[in-house]
């Protein structure tokens, strides 16, 4: 797993490696279970999604996410939320918006930070390396494709994923 993987608390680890046997990985029963809400809704144009403070939630935080979007974009967005959640929250504040570019007030490190860790949450390591072992072992955009479907990402988050781009 990333270095990212190594800076959440054993606790949330806990909470969060039964997921990662089974894909496609339930992403919103990982942030219920981590005590965050997720709802879909309407956001201003070129918003993929925001966590903000909500006292209505057991963890004291709420994930909305463009429900405008494509699901498996949807996907993306709420385990990129879920990222901010684990890593930055004590940079929260009032909350984080995230364009469509995954762009937010906080620094370029810090999405990129949320955008591996989410990847990694989509796209376990072990999982991958498995599923791509029986396929043929060798990566292709046709592989990409079917590991898209399977683990319900874009293609292009699993191309990124595998190396291809
Ligand atoms: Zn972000």
């Amino acid at each position: 797993m990333s270095r990212e993987w190594d800076r959440i608390s054993k606790d949330e680890r806990a909470i969060i490696a039964p997921y990662l046997e089974h894909v496609p990985v339930k992403v919103a029963s990982i942030a219920r279970e981590l005590g965050i809400e997720v709802k879909s809704a309407t956001l201003r144009p070129r918003i993929s999604g925001q966590i903000q403070r909500s006292d209505l939630s057991p963890s004291g935080y709420r994930i909305r996410v463009n429900r405008h979007e494509t699901p498996s974009r949807q996907r993306f967005t709420i385990a990129h939320e879920i990222a901010h959640y684990l890593l930055h929250r004590e940079q929260i504040g009032d909350g984080i918006e995230d364009s469509i570019l995954y762009r937010s007030t906080l620094s370029d490190t810090r999405e990129a930070e949320a955008n591996r860790l989410g990847a990694q949450l989509l796209m376990p390591e072990a999982s991958v390396i498995r599923t791509l072992r029986e396929l043929g072992g060798r990566p292709t955009t046709e592989i990409a494709r079917i590991m898209a479907e399977r683990y319900d990402v874009s293609e292009s988050a699993m191309s990124i994923r595998l190396g291809l781009s």
